[in-house]
C-alpha cells in the first residue's frame, strides 16, 4: 500500500502557525513522513531549532545574511541541510523530485509564486494559502488539472466541505445533488460588538481569536469577517460553486467546522475540535486516516451548538468579498492586495478597525477591469492596487 512508502514533504512557512502544526503531525508518523523542505521568511531562530528536530535535505530563509547565518549554524550543529534564499528557492523546494507532498503555507500572495509552482509540477498540495487561490483562482484550478496535481483544502471548513461531498465533486454541485454549502464561522473576537465598539478595537484584542490560535494576519481578517469573504471565494474555486450557493453561518462554538446540503434534505457535516492538525492530518494522508494528536470530541462538554446569521451592517469585508467574486476577473486579486496592504496599517496602528473595509471598497472602486487569466495580469493588479492603497493610507 501507500503507506509502505515513506513521502517527502516540503512545508512552505514551516515557521507560522499551520508549519507548527504540520511539522507536528509528521513528527508522529516517521514510517510515512520525512521533511525534505522547511522555509521561513525571517524567522532564522526558529526555523533553525526546527532544522535540528526534522533534519530537512534544504532550509530557505528571506535574506542571503539569514541564510549565511544559519548555514553557520546548522555547520556548527553537524547537519548537511543545505541553506538557499529567495523566491526562486521556495520555487524550487515547491517543485523538488524528492517531495511528494508540500504545504503551501505561507501567508499572504507572497505564497502565490510558490504555490503555483507546487501545481506545476503536479504535487499533492496541501493548500493552507488560501490567498493565493483568492488571487488567481481561474489560472490556479487550471494548473491543477493540466498537471494533475492533487489540491486538498487545509483551511478548516473547506476541508469539512471536501469531506462532506462525494469524491468526484468537480463538474458543478448540481451533478452530484448538492444544493448547497454551509460555511460556518465563529464571528471572530468582536461577535455582537456595534460599529462605535468596533473603531476601538487594539491590533491584541482582534488577535485574541476566542476559538482558534492562528497568525497576527488571519487572526484580524477574522475578527474583520475578510476572511470568511476570502473563502466564500475559495470555496466557489475549490468546489466549482457559484456565491449565492454558499450561505455562511455564524456558529460560536467552532466545533461544526462546514456542511454541504443535498437535494434530498441530506446535511453533511463534519465535527470536530478546533485543532488544524485534523485537517492536516486529512491532507497528508487522505485518502487513508491517520492520528493527529487532536482529543476526541466531547459532546457532553460542548453541550450546545448555537447558529446566527451574520452582522454584515457592523463587517462589511464579508459583502465586499462576495461583490468582488460577483464582479470576477482581477477583482478577488485586487480584494485580497488592499485588504493585505490595510491589516499590516491596523497591526502597525496607522489604520482603525473600521477602517479596514473602507480602505478595501475605495481601493476597490477604482480597479481596472480585466480578465484574470494570465499570472502577469494578476500579478500587476495586486501591485497596482498595493500601490494605490498605501496612496490612501498617506492621504489619511
Ligand atoms: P503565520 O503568520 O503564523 O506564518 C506564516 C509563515 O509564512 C511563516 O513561516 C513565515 O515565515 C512565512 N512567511 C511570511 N511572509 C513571507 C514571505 N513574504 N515570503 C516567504 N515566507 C513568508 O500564518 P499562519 O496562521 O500559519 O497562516 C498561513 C496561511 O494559512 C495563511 O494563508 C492563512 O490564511 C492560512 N490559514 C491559517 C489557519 C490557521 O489556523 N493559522 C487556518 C486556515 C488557513
Ligand atoms: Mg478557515
Amino acid at each position: 500500500t501507500s503507506s509502505t512508502t515513506i513521502k517527502g514533504v516540503s512545508v512552505l512557512g514551516a515557521t507560522g502557525s499551520i508549519g507548527t502544526s504540520t511539522l507536528d503531525v509528521i513528527a508522529r508518523h516517521p514510517d510515512r513522513y520525512r521533511v525534505h523542505a522547511l522555509t521561513a521568511h525571517r524567522s532564522r531562530e526558529a526555523l533553525y531549532r526546527q532544522c535540528l528536530t526534522h533534519r530537512p535535505d534544504v532550509a530557505v530563509l528571506g535574506t542571503p545574511t539569514d541564510a549565511d547565518w544559519l548555514a553557520t549554524q546548522l555547520k556548527e550543529a553537524g547537519l548537511a541541510t543545505e541553506v538557499r534564499h529567495g523566491e526562486a528557492a521556495l520555487a524550487e523546494v515547491a517543485s523538488a523530485p524528492e517531495a511528494e507532498v508540500v504545504m503551501a503555507a505561507i501567508v499572504g500572495a507572497a505564497g502565490l509564486l510558490p504555490t503555483l509552482a507546487a501545481v506545476r509540477a503536479g504535487k499533492r498540495v496541501l493548500l493552507a494559502n488560501k490567498e493565493a487561490l483568492v488571487m488567481s483562482g481561474a489560472l490556479f484550478m487550471k494548473a491543477v488539472e493540466q498537471n494533475g496535481a492533487a489540491l486538498l483544502p487545509i483551511d478548516s471548513e473547506h476541508n469539512a466541505i471536501f469531506q462532506c461531498l462525494p469524491g468526484q465533486h468537480r463538474g458543478g454541485l448540481g451533478r452530484h445533488g448538492v444544493t448547497q454549502l454551509l460555511l460556518t464561522a465563529s464571528g471572530g473576537p468582536f461577535r455582537g460588538f456595534d460599529a462605535e465598539r468596533l473603531a476601538r478595537v487594539t491590533p491584541d484584542e482582534a488577535c485574541a481569536h476566542p476559538n482558534w490560535s492562528m497568525g497576527r494576519k488571519i487572526s484580524v481578517d477574522s475578527a474583520t469577517l475578510m476572511n470568511k469573504g476570502l473563502e466564500l471565494i475559495e470555496a466557489c474555486w475549490l468546489f466549482d460553486a457559484r456565491p449565492e450557493q454558499i450561505q455562511v453561518v455564524v456558529h460560536p462554538q467552532s466545533v461544526i467546522h462546514s456542511m454541504a446540503a443535498y437535494s434530498d434534505g441530506s446535511v453533511l457535516a463534519q465535527l470536530g475540535n478546533p485543532d488544524m492538525r485534523t485537517p492536516i492530518a486529512y491532507g497528508l494522508a487522505w485518502p487513508e486516516r491517520i492520528e493527529a494528536g487532536v482529543e476526541a470530541l466531547d459532546l457532553f462538554q460542548v453541550a450546545r451548538l448555537d447558529f446566527e446569521p451574520a452582522d454584515e451592517a457592523a463587517f462589511p469585508c464579508l459583502r465586499l468579498a462576495r461583490e468582488a467574486m460577483d464582479e470576477g476577473g482581477l477583482q478577488p486579486a485586487v480584494l485580497n492586495a488592499a485588504n493585505e496592504v490595510a491589516v499590516e496599517a491596523f497591526l502597525d496602528g496607522r489604520l482603525g478597525f473600521t477602517e479596514i473595509p473602507r480602505l478595501v471598497e475605495a481601493v476597490r472602486a477604482g480597479a481596472p477591469g480585466g480578465g484574470a487569466d494570465d499570472l502577469e495580469a494578476v500579478l500587476a493588479a495586486d501591485h497596482d492596487a498595493r500601490a494605490r492603497a498605501r496612496a490612501w493610507l498617506e492621504a489619511l
